[in-house]
């Protein structure tokens, strides 16, 4: 008997997701045998990581069993890490399972930190990536104030928390840390002036690019929480001891949080796809250049906004997106058709968190501040909830209090 053609996807984040839920309800039983691997058995919400990072939230809040949200009468899921893509042989290579042939590819294996070589960043800064490495910062973070009360010598490096680069993560982990810091000098009987949060980047300001009336309010309003804004100042290499600056200052710290950008997956160049930062530059209709049966979505992919020349910065409102373009793309293939659906971003604003019930954020033409815009914040964070898995997704992992 003729197996049912095989869809394969990789990655189980915002657009591997997605993509699986949107080709669940699309296809029938007898149109293909879908398939979702990721590394672990559950979903996790990347956008939310910060604040697990700094034990704001914890981080089940962030994360939910795959099985419990996707149709597994219709998506087989396989927990499993991708090694390699053979795409000349139609093959995913897994770490447990061996070998995986396909028939369709759809390529959601996320991002990785942006280190640009700098030297150190991998053995000595920690990054907010997945539940398993922000669960590290926060328990790191709580070792440095019980360290620092229980030593003879009082260390100043192990309350001096740095955080490497202004952008979205950097500037939204600040925000979460000036929540969480106080309640720790709290518990652990230190005086809350003890403590430094620096934020260091090289650009001349924070959130480069962004709307510099609300990256104003947004430094204005960490700086009255005590944080150090180090600007225009790269860090040229980091240490066990801290940072070192590109003017040859040294920082000494115990903790330096790297979130100067990301690239797409390593295994995209491992498997010799060209890419440009790790992120595959692809056509019109998501697929990669020269591979009819692949499509790469969210940070995986790179797309320019004509615009300006310049690749959107990946996000999840793109990666959802992209997955309504794979999905009817995939079954278009599937039933023959060659007429594919090109991918235009509807960019509908940015909106970024700055703890304590704060927020700034453009949605559409209007720019928001404070508590109007965390709120929106959190009716974002639903919507995809909503998207993903209805009602009932909200109710059990949204953040319902709107208004706080
Ligand atoms: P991801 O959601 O990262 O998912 C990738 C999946 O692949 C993960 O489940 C991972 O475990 C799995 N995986 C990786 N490698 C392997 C492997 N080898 N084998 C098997 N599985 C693997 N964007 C916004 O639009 N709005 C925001 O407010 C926002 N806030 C953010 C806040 C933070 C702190 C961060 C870090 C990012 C934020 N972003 C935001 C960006 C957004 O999170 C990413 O663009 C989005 O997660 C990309 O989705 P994705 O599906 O490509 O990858
Ligand atoms: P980013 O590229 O947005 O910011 C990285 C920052 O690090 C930049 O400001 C850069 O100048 C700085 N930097 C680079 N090298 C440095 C060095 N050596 N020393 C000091 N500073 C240095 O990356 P990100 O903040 O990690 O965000 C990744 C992606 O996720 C982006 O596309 C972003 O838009 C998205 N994101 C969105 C949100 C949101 O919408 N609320 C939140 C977080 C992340």
């Amino acid at each position: 008997m003729k197996r049912k053609p095989r869809i394969l996807i990789l990655g189980a984040g915002y657009g591997g997701m997605m993509t699986a839920s949107r080709l669940s309800k699309q296809l029938g039983y007898n149109d293909a045998e879908i398939i979702l691997v990721n590394k672990h058995n559950y979903h996790y919400q990347t956008t939310w990581l910060h604040e697990p990072a700094a034990g704001t939230l914890h981080h089940d809040r962030t994360r939910m069993r795959i099985d419990s949200v996707i149709d597994t009468n219709k998506v087989k899921f396989i927990k499993d890490v991708v090694q390699e893509i053979k795409a000349s042989d139609k093959k995913v290579i897994l770490e447990g399972h061996g070998e995986l042939e396909y028939d369709y590819l759809v390529i959601g294996l996320g991002s990785e930190p942006e280190t640009f070589g700098i030297p150190g960043v991998e053995e000595n800064a920690f990054s907010i990536r997945s539940v398993n490495s922000v669960r590290q910062i926060r328990e790191h973070i709580e070792y440095m104030f019980a360290s620092y009360n229980n030593s003879e010598i009082k260390h100043d490096d192990y309350l001096t928390f740095i955080v490497a680069g202004a952008g979205f993560t950097g500037i939204e982990f600040v925000g979460e840390l000036t929540e969480r810091i106080p309640e720790l000098c709290k518990e652990y009987d230190i005086d809350r002036s003890k403590v430094k949060i620096l934020s260091v980047e090289a650009a001349p300001t924070a959130l480069p690019g962004f709307d510099p009336e609300l990256v104003e309010y947004a430094m204005n309003l960490l700086e009255s929480r005590g944080v150090e804004f180090k600007i225009s100042t790269p860090i040229k290499e980091v240490t066990k001891d801290g940072v070192i600056l590109a003017t040859g200052e040294e920082i000494k710290s115990k903790t330096v949080v790297w979130t100067t950008g990301v690239r797409g997956s390593s295994i995209l160049d491992k498997s010799g796809f060209e890419t440009m930062r790790g992120r595959i530059k692809v056509e019109k209709d998501m697929r990669a250049p020269g591979h009819e049966d692949i499509f790469i979505i969210g940070d995986c992919a790179l797309i320019i906004n004509e615009e300006i020349n310049r690749p959107y910065p990946p996000t999840a409102q793109i990666a959802i997106q992209q997955s309504y373009t794979v999905a009817k793309n995939v079954k278009a293939l599937l039933t023959g058709s060659k007429e594919l659906e090109e991918f235009t971003p509807d960019i509908k604003g940015t909106v970024a968190s700055l703890g304590g019930g704060e927020a700034i954020g453009i949605v559409g033409t209007k720019k928001l501040y404070g508590s109007s815009a965390a709120t929106m914040k959190k009716i974002i964070d639903n919507r995809y909830l909503f998207l993903l898995g209805g009602i009932p997704l909200v109710v059990k992992k949204g953040k319902l209090n709107l208004f706080s």
